[in-house]
C-alpha cells in the first residue's frame, strides 16, 4: 500500500536555466531519498536536463512541444532563454499546448505527486483529473513569496500615484518598504503578463502547496508569517544547490559552461583566500555597452581580482571595453572574463572568492549565502528587488549598490565607476566587510546543517512524504 511502497514523483521544470537547476538539485533531493523521480522536459531541454542531472538516479521523459505553425514562435525555441522580450509572452502562453502529452503521462505513469513550475497554472487541474497532487515551485524563498502573497492581497500600489513613491507592503513581519518600480509587473508589462501572474496565483491557491527553496533559520519569521499568518501549506527543502555538492556524482549545471573549469581552478588556486570579487548577473541579463564599460573601470578601481561574467556572444567585438583594461586586468592574471555560461557554484565555493555582485536572483542568492560571501545587490526586474532587500535588510550579507527600478526604466543612465568601486570595496576590504563576512560564513554553516540528517529542511522532507501518504490512504 502507499504506506510502505516506494512514492514515485514528477517534476516539471520551465524550460529556462533559472527554472531547470533548482528543479533538477530539488529532484536530487528526492532521489537521495530514496524516492521514484521523474522529470518531464521537452526534446530540445533534454540535454540541459541531462547534464544537470548528472549520475543522479532521476529518469527523464520528454513531450513534444507545440509546433511552429501551432504558436506562432520560430522552429527549435523551446527555451526562454533563447526568446527576445516580445517572445516570452507568447511563449508563455503556447505552453498550455503541453496539457494534452502531459496528461498521457500522467495517466501512463500515475504518479504519487507533481511538482510543477508556476508557470504551468494549468498543471493542478491536469494532475487532479488523475487524483495527483500538485506542488507549485517558484524556486524562492519565503520572503519573496511573502511579500508577492501581501502585494497581491492588500494591492497597496494602488494607493500611490508615482512609480517611485515608496509604500509600505501591509500584514507583513519587519515594515518592508517598496515602490511601484520594484513590483514584478511594471508599466513594461501589458496586462497578458499580469494574467498569466494571476492564473499562476489562482491554481496556486487550488494546489497541495509550495515547495520552497530556503530553509528554516535563515527566514523563520517569514516561514511562520507565510504559513501561519497567510495560511499557506509550504515545505522549506533548500538550498536546493546544495544537493549538488557531493564530488562523486557532482553533475555540471545548466548550460556548458565557456571556460576550461581546470583554468579556471588554476587562476583561482593563485589567488589569496577571500580576495576574488565574483560578478555575475544571472542566466538572461545583457547590459548596454555603457554600463559594461563602467562594471570594468569600477572592477579594476576596486583593486581586486575579478571573475566577471559577460553574457555576450564570443563573436562579438570587444568594443565594450574601455582602452586597455584587456591589457591592464587581465593579460596580468589580475581579472577573468567568462563570455557567455560560468561554472558559477564551482566559483562561489573556491576560497579564493570573497565577494559576490549579483543580480539576486533566488538561486544566485542561495548560492551566495551557502558559499558565506558578502554581496553586492544589483536587481533588475521580476522578483529580485524583493530578493536584494532581503539580503540587504534581513539577512544582511548585501550591501546595495543602489539601483531603484528596473533596468531599462526611468532613464538616469549607467551606474557609475565610482558607486561599483566603493560598493565592491565595501564588500571586499576593511571592517565593515570582515563583520559582513563573519556573518556570512556563520550562515553558510546553518545551510549546511539544515540541509544534513536532522536539520529543519532534512525533517520538513519527512513532513511532506507523511503528508502525501496520509493523504493518498
Ligand atoms: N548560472 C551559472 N552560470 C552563469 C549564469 C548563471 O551557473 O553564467 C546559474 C546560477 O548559478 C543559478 C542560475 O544559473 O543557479 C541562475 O538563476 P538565478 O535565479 O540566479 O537568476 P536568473 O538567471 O533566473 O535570472
Amino acid at each position: 500500500g502507499i504506506h510502505d511502497r516506494q512514492l514515485h514523483v514528477f517534476f516539471f521544470p520551465f524550460f529556462a536555466n533559472g527554472h531547470i537547476i533548482p528543479t533538477i538539485e530539488l529532484a536530487r533531493v528526492f532521489a537521495s531519498r530514496g524516492l521514484k523521480t521523474t522529470v518531464v522536459t521537452t526534446p530540445l531541454n533534454e540535454p540541459l536536463i541531462s547534464r544537470t542531472v548528472g549520475k543522479a538516479n532521476i529518469t527523464i521523459r520528454t513531450i513534444k512541444f507545440p509546433s511552429p505553425e501551432q504558436t506562432g514562435l520560430p522552429e527549435g525555441c523551446e527555451n526562454s532563454d533563447h526568446l527576445s522580450g516580445m517572445q516570452i509572452i507568447p511563449f508563455l502562453k503556447s505552453t498550455v499546448l503541453l496539457r494534452d502529452p502531459l496528461e498521457q503521462l500522467l495517466q501512463q505513469e500515475r504518479p504519487d505527486l507533481i511538482i510543477a513550475d508556476m508557470f504551468f497554472p494549468w498543471a493542478t487541474d491536469s494532475a487532479a483529473k488523475f487524483g495527483i497532487p500538485r506542488i507549485v515551485f517558484h524556486g524562492l524563498g519565503f520572503f519573496p513569496l511573502c511579500v508577492s502573497a501581501c502585494v497581491r492581497q492588500y494591492k497597496p500600489q494602488d494607493k500611490v500615484s508615482s512609480y517611485t513613491e515608496p509604500f509600505v507592503v501591509p500584514n507583513l513581519p519587519g515594515e518592508i518598504t517598496i515602490t511601484k518600480m520594484q513590483l514584478p509587473q511594471t508599466p513594461k508589462h501589458d496586462g497578458e503578463f499580469t494574467k498569466l501572474l494571476d492564473e499562476a496565483n489562482a491554481s496556486e491557491l487550488n494546489s497541495y502547496g509550495v515547495i520552497a527553496n530556503s530553509f528554516y533559520e535563515l527566514e523563520p519569521v517569514y516561514a511562520d508569517h507565510y504559513r501561519n499568518e497567510l495560511g499557506r501549506k509550504a515545505w522549506h527543502l533548500g538550498p536546493v544547490c546544495l544537493s549538488n555538492r557531493d564530488t562523486a556524482e557532482k553533475a555540471q549545471r545548466g548550460n556548458e559552461a565557456m571556460i576550461d573549469e581546470h583554468e579556471c581552478l588554476k587562476w583561482l588556486d593563485s589567488k589569496e583566500p577571500d580576495s576574488v570579487v565574483y560578478v555575475c548577473f544571472g542566466s538572461m541579463t545583457t547590459f548596454p555597452d555603457a554600463q559594461l564599460k563602467e562594471i570594468a573601470l569600477g572592477l579594476e578601481a576596486s583593486g581586486q581580482p575579478f571573475i566577471w561574467v559577460v553574457k555576450k556572444g564570443s563573436s562579438e567585438n570587444l568594443e565594450w571595453l574601455p582602452e586597455g583594461f584587456e591589457e591592464r586586468t587581465v593579460d596580468q592574471g589580475k581579472g577573468l572574463i567568462i563570455r557567455g555560461w560560468a561554472p558559477q557554484v564551482m566559483i562561489l565555493d573556491h576560497k579564493a572568492v570573497g565577494g559576490f555582485v549579483s543580480h539576486c536572483g533566488w538561486n544566485s542568492a542561495m548560492e551566495g549565502v551557502c558559499a558565506g560571501l558578502p554581496m553586492v545587490t544589483w536587481p533588475m526586474y521580476a522578483e529580485q528587488f524583493y530578493n536584494a532587500k532581503f539580503l540587504t535588510d534581513i539577512v544582511k550579507t548585501g550591501v546595495s549598490v543602489g539601483v531603484q527600478t528596473w533596468i531599462g526604466m526611468m532613464g538616469g543612465g549607467p551606474v557609475k565607476k565610482e558607486v561599483i568601486e566603493k560598493a565592491v570595496k565595501r564588500i571586499m576590504v576593511g571592517d565593515e566587510a570582515e563583520q559582513i563576512r563573519n556573518r556570512a560564513k556563520e550562515i553558510a554553516q546553518m545551510a549546511k546543517r539544515a540541509v544534513e540528517e536532522g536539520g529543519s529542511s532534512y525533517s520538513d522532507f519527512d513532513s511532506l512524504i507523511e503528508d502525501l501518504r496520509s493523504r493518498t490512504l
